[in-house]
């Protein structure tokens, strides 16, 4: 078997990928451990209207469950405020709907899709990534390619066997688990954060509304010997409510690996370490990276060169369109991991009754003068 490109995984960074690099008339194979796409679930879904624009379709009803007009975000001892963009729509997605309609709109520009198989190695001749190695219900096979796409998500086993370092400390992968929960009082159009030592040390608990009752209800932390199902656990016996499907995961919050790409080879979303690291959210980094892997696999294809040298430019437009985004949230994030439940909860009180957005510096130096401690957060914000 010989293709143009073999993208490995089939989520959001393998069908995207694969649906551009298909569009540009190239022969593809994308390769899906699991029998089904998009199951199961490992994600809150919550995601912004820069997905549907990169990957060129509309938010529609098939695919999300919920529009999301802001967030309530609570400190430690319960202070509430709220937070509501001014043009930024969010979306709660059903995200087992999207990924395969992200697979079938792949398909249908000429994708092949092989389930239940897994890539096991790389070939490699002279330095260059020339395919992989797959099992297919107990059956092995050599599939040959000029260009891999690793779209494998966190595990990403593939990045490791090109040589390429993905390795991540435990502290910056968050440790995930939800319920999606039926019979939850939560106010429609709204996501609902909670913060505190106690609550979910390194991360947050979320709750985000579905459509009549139905929410995901997940956390995710770091740097505590309690497990996230502890936490969650404590949290959802105030809750009532039912959960109706468990979800867990693991997410890496310390920004891009090294370097992704190598001699036939790209490394896109999850594997590459596309993901917010302050919010944790993957989904419209993943497409963006995914779409530019597509596009520039068929460049390179045409150009016949798929050397690390033509590849670089996958790296450069990446960071040119999301590189900035990941680099300021990962400084956020090291900042507020430093901040105490007592500075939170004055952040919090500062907050409360203020339009986040239109806050003055005369009025974060008051913050300033209230809590010094907050010196680093402040400077970083302003
Ligand atoms: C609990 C949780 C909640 C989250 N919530 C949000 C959220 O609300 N919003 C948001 O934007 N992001 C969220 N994320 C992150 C988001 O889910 C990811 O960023 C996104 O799914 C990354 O997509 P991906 O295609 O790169 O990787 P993945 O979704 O991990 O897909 C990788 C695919 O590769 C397959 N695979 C792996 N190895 C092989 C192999 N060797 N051979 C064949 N197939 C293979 C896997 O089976 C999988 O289907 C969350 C993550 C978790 C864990």
């Amino acid at each position: 078997m010989k293709y143009d490109v073999v993208v490995v995984g089939g989520r959001i960074g393998g069908s995207i990928s694969s649906l551009f690099a298909s569009k540009n008339d190239l022969d593809v194979l994308m390769i899906e451990k699991r029998q089904e796409i998009g199951v199961p679930l490992q994600c809150a879904e919550a995601t912004n209207e820069v997905t549907f624009e990169t990957v060129g379709i509309k938010p529609s009803k098939r695919y999300v469950c919920s529009e999301i007009m802001g967030a309530d975000l609570y400190s430690p001892d319960g202070t509430h405020f709220r937070m509501t963009p001014d043009n930024e729509r969010g979306f709660i997605l059903d995200r087992k709907v999207f990924d395969k309609h992200l697979a079938i709109e792949s398909a249908k520009a000429g994708t092949d899709i092989m389930l239940k198989t897994t890539v096991k190695d790389l070939i490699i001749k002279d330095g260059n990534i020339k395919g992989v190695v797959a099992k297919h219900l107990g059956k092995t096979m050599e599939i040959e390619a000029d260009i891999v796409i690793a779209a494998d998500g966190i595990e990403s086993n593939i990045s490791r066997m090109a040589g390429l370092n993905s390795t991540r400390r435990i502290n910056d992968i968050c440790s995930c688990i939800q319920y999606k929960m039926v019979g939850i009082d939560v106010e429609p159009n709204y996501m609902q954060f909670y913060f505190g030592s106690k609550v979910a040390p390194g991360g947050y608990l979320w709750i985000f509304p579905n459509e009549n009752g139905v929410a995901n209800v997940g956390i995710g932390i770091r740097n505590t010997n309690e497990t996230a199902y502890h936490y969650l656990h404590k949290f959802i016996s105030n809750l009532g409510g039912t959960p109706v499907e468990l979800n867990i995961g693991g997410v890496p919050v310390s920004g891009n690996i090294k370097k992704t790409y190598a001699n036939g080879l790209m490394v896109v979303g999850d594997a590459a370490g596309h993901v917010d690291p302050l919010t944790g959210g993957g989904i419209h980094l993943t497409a963006a990276s995914a779409r530019i892997a597509g596009e520039v696999a068929a460049e390179s294809i045409k150009s016949e060169n798929m050397s690390e040298g033509f590849l670089k430019i996958y790296e450069k437009r990446w960071k040119d369109q999301i590189g900035g985004l990941i680099n300021q949230s990962l400084k956020y994030r090291k900042v507020l991991d430093k901040i105490n439940d007592d500075e939170f909860n004055a952040l919090a009180r500062f907050l409360e009754d203020k339009d986040i957005w239109s806050i003055s510096k005369r009025e974060w130096f008051g913050l300033l003068k209230e809590s010094p401690s907050l010196f680093k957060l402040i400077r970083a914000l302003i």
